[in-house]
């Protein structure tokens, strides 16, 4: 049993909020911290492997890339929740209660069939209990369930043969291998098996024999192939089991031939077929204890499985129809579980209490939109109206506000934050990079000072002095709204009665620095945008818990940008010069080096003085990368929006949010180095007028697949199409990023190909929860409750 719960889960945060840099503590560093109390419960517990793979991991974790690093401490943490479950039945055993376990509360290493050693693989797999056994879900099935008669087999299929053993015989080759010749006979015909050892004396080859009794039955599942040495049919590397009585009458058991047989993934050492007993014993030991979970009335009516007994079909189904049955039926269970969560969660914050901040018809909030250039298009002020609607009540809004490049989220954005100056608030407006919160500070004083109000900019780069201005003035309620990085997060930045919250792309930010945001406030209204479009899926997997406001329209007169691929500069330079002669500007764009700004900073300063000098020496042309200052970057990105520039060229730091209306071409290198989305954020830097616009993508690639990806991009311009392309190709894990990806652990569904499936799971789980008492459904109560590990969810 760990003592110090607390003292670790402290541990793992602190180390989490720093990036995993192995934190040195008072006494220890993180990972020494973690490998005593490995070493200790190792001891302790009777030295049980699991402890041994976590010491084994963070032995390696001082050298650990940060991937790694996170990686282990999720292994830790599941763990150490699979210590707490088990530790609650370890307690049971002592007061000596044989009944039924809940497997969830089983070691692995008690299961039948399994040992230490064993135990040991299956916790390198991620297997701690015996209900992780039970939920290790095979990876494919192969279907030897059919036999065919020796007579019919054709090369290449995949089969199973019922015969008897028709003869034996050993010998030892030329080349000192011993060759076992086995003649299988059935009804239609004959077969002849070969299995090659190494050189055997008598008495190895006498027990060779003992293992195919003749006249015994046999079965043998595998695939039919040709036999190069004697040109007949046989079966390659065929799996066997020869018919003793006892196979005969224990027909069920028999789990590795002559049935639709599971694949598992497994790892060195690890055997398929050791796995697949182990996995069955624990089916059959505790099959009494797997609960349904899902309503009887949804079960019904959906068709699902018993749960029991869609566990025992997934891995050993009877036929492919059951096999499918069963998978929906977990698979709606595991989506089901987590919709209704997702729910809980909306019900949780709405029970919390938010300021209602109401406009006026004279207000403020009518006069900015009537002095607006343009007026809004009919997504904004479809955006708009929702978002007013949430802020005129006391539950705090959960809206997520999706627009694709250039929709014009930001006027949106300002509404909200003078909804609340209009009830007497401030407002504040968090971006992720400095270049994007300083375009958000520009276009806000541009639009804000002349209707009297005061507005400030916080960066983590700015100079001591403007931000202690800045900050004064944001306390003592001088300032009507803050912009800012992550800056605004800081301690010592407070507010004199922030009302309203807007986090910018917010997929760059974790939910602890949204948090950390609202806690600047008493109550506030808190937005949440991004100009990613999330496929519906993904969102209702990771944002479920919201509701989605998408401005799906492009201001009005924006023409479609035309896209096209090459791997050749020369038409490249031809379209810039036109533009430049036709007074616009063009951006050309270098990515990320392994992932190092300062590789890329020098591969695009390199790239700039050899446009500057070969390429285009009359034009005048800009540079910008992460590694250059604050000022230097405003410098370098206010210069090009006022035409000192005709080209900038840049990494992705222009990728989020930059707005020079007057460019109108960009050209992306190395283009194949992009996922989709990444390229449709970056080929919104244009387009952002009723100009013409252009986007070329120069790769050198000649990889098919590569091509077909960025043609997708020439296509279309809808981001919704290219995001959902993008999960395709990528999956949700890399779609998301690994910054802050907050996808949920799946062990069964894939919300690409599940989309169907999770589609009637949110819908089943909003209604559920409209027309029933949790109260009434414990179990269902637990497992979706938030708070299921007590102190360890972190
Ligand atoms: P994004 O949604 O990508 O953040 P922005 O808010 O930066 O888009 O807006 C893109 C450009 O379109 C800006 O120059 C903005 O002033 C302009 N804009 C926004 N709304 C409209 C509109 N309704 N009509 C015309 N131009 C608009
Ligand atoms: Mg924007």
């Amino acid at each position: 049993m760990i003592d110090n719960l607390e003292q670790l889960r402290a541990a793992i945060e602190v180390e989490r909020k720093y990036k995993f840099i192995d934190i040195q503590g008072k006494n220890y560093s993180f990972s020494s911290f973690i490998r005593k109390l490995a070493r200790k419960e190792y001891k302790t517990s009777g030295k049980k492997p699991k402890w041994a793979v976590l010491l084994e991991t963070f032995e390696h974790y001082p050298m650990a890339s940060s991937l790694e690093r996170k990686r282990a401490i999720d292994l830790l943490i599941k763990i150490v929740k699979s210590e707490l479950e088990v530790s609650k039945n370890e307690d049971i055993k002592k007061t000596n209660t044989p009944k039924i376990q809940n497997p969830t509360e089983v070691d692995v290493t008690y299961v039948k069939g399994v040992g230490p050693k064993i135990a040991y693989m299956l916790n390198k797999l991620g297997i701690y209990t015996a209900n992780d056994l039970i939920c290790y879900f095979p990876r494919k099935h192969v279907d030897y369930s059919s036999r065919t008669l020796i007579s019919q087999l054709r090369e290449g299929e995949t089969t199973t043969v019922f015969g008897y053993i028709h003869n034996v015989s050993i010998y030892n080759s030329a080349k000192g291998l011993s060759i076992t010749k086995v003649i299988i006979r059935d009804e239609s015909g004959k077969l002849e098996l070969t299995f090659f050892n190494a050189k055997a004396n008598k008495y190895v080859q006498e027990r060779m024999r003992s293992q195919f009794p003749k006249d015994a039955g046999i079965m043998l599942s595998g695939t039919v192939k040709r036999d190069s040495y004697t040109n007949k049919l046989t079966f390659d590397k065929p799996s066997y089991s020869i018919m003793t009585g006892e196979f005969l009458t224990e027909e069920k058991s028999n789990l590795n031939i002559a049935r639709i047989v599971p694949i598992y993934t497994v790892c060195e050492n690890l055997n398929i077929k050791v796995l697949r007993k182990a996995i069955f014993n624990a089916i059959t030991l505790y099959q009494d204890n797997i609960q349904n979970i899902i309503p009887q009335e949804i079960k019904e009516r959906l068709g699902l499985m018993d749960k029991k007994e869609a566990v025992l079909q997934i891995h050993f189904p009877e036929t492919m129809e059951k096999l499918e049955q069963a998978r929906f039926s977990l698979i709606f269970e595991e989506l089901f579980l987590l919709q209704l969560k997702m729910v809980r969660l909306r019900e949780e914050t709405s029970k919390e209490k938010a300021i209602n901040l109401k406009i006026k018809d004279d207000g403020i909030v009518k006069q900015f939109i009537k002095s607006l250039p343009f007026e809004l298009t009919g997504g904004q002020k479809k955006a708009v109206n929702e978002i007013l609607h949430d802020l005129n009540s006391d539950k705090p809004m959960a809206r997520l506000l999706q627009g694709d490049v250039g929709s014009g989220k930001t006027v949106v954005a300002c509404i909200m934050l003078l909804a609340a100056v209009e009830n007497g608030y401030q407002g504040a407006i968090m971006a992720p990079t400095e270049i994007l919160a300083q375009q958000h500070y520009n276009n806000l004083i541009q639009w804000l000072t002349p209707l009297g109000l005061s507005t400030g900019l916080f960066l983590g780069s700015q100079r001591k002095t403007v931000r202690e201005k800045f900050r004064t003035n944001l306390k003592n309620g001088q300032m009507h709204i803050a912009v800012g990085t992550h800056a605004l997060i800081q301690d010592g930045i407070e507010f004199n009665n922030l009302g309203a919250i807007i986090v910018d792309e917010q997929h760059r930010f974790g939910v602890k620095q949204r948090n950390l945001l609202k806690k600047k406030a008493a109550n506030p209204q808190m937005l949440t945008m991004t100009a990613t479009p999330i496929p519906r899926t993904l969102a209702m997997t990771v944002h479920g818990d919201l509701d989605l406001t998408i401005i799906d329209e492009l201001p009005k007169g924006r023409l479609p940008i035309k896209t096209a691929l090459t791997s050749s500069h020369r038409s490249v330079y031809k379209l810039i010069e036109d533009e430049i002669q036709k007074g616009r500007q063009a951006y050309i764009v270098y990515p990320l080096i392994d992932e190092s700004e300062t590789l890329s900073a020098k591969a695009a300063t390199v790239e700039a003085e050899k446009l500057k000098t070969e390429i285009f020496p009359q034009y005048k042309i800009g540079l910008l990368h992460g590694k250059l200052k604050n000022d230097e970057k405003e410098q370098v990105m206010s210069d090009f929006k006022n035409k000192k520039y005709d080209i900038l060229v840049s990494t992705t730091v222009v990728e989020v949010g930059v707005d020079v209306p007057n460019a109108t071409v960009i050209v992306i290198e190395n283009a194949e180095r992009f996922g989709l989305s990444q390229l449709h954020q970056l080929r919104g830097r244009v387009g952002r007028s009723d100009l013409q616009s252009y986007c070329v993508l120069v790769s050198a690639s000649k990889s098919q697949e590569t091509r077909e990806r960025l043609e997708i991009m020439t296509q279309t311009n809808d981001g919704f199409v290219i995001a959902e392309k993008d999960l395709q190709l990528r999956g949700p894990g890399e779609f998301l990023g690994t910054r802050q990806s907050g996808l949920p652990d799946l062990i069964i569904s894939d919300i690409v190909k599940d989309a169907k499936i999770l589609e009637i799971a949110r819908m089943e789980a909003i209604d559920f929860v409209k027309n029933h008492n949790l109260k009434d459904y414990p179990l269902l109560e637990k497992v979706t409750s938030l708070q299921m590990f007590g102190g360890l969810d972190i």
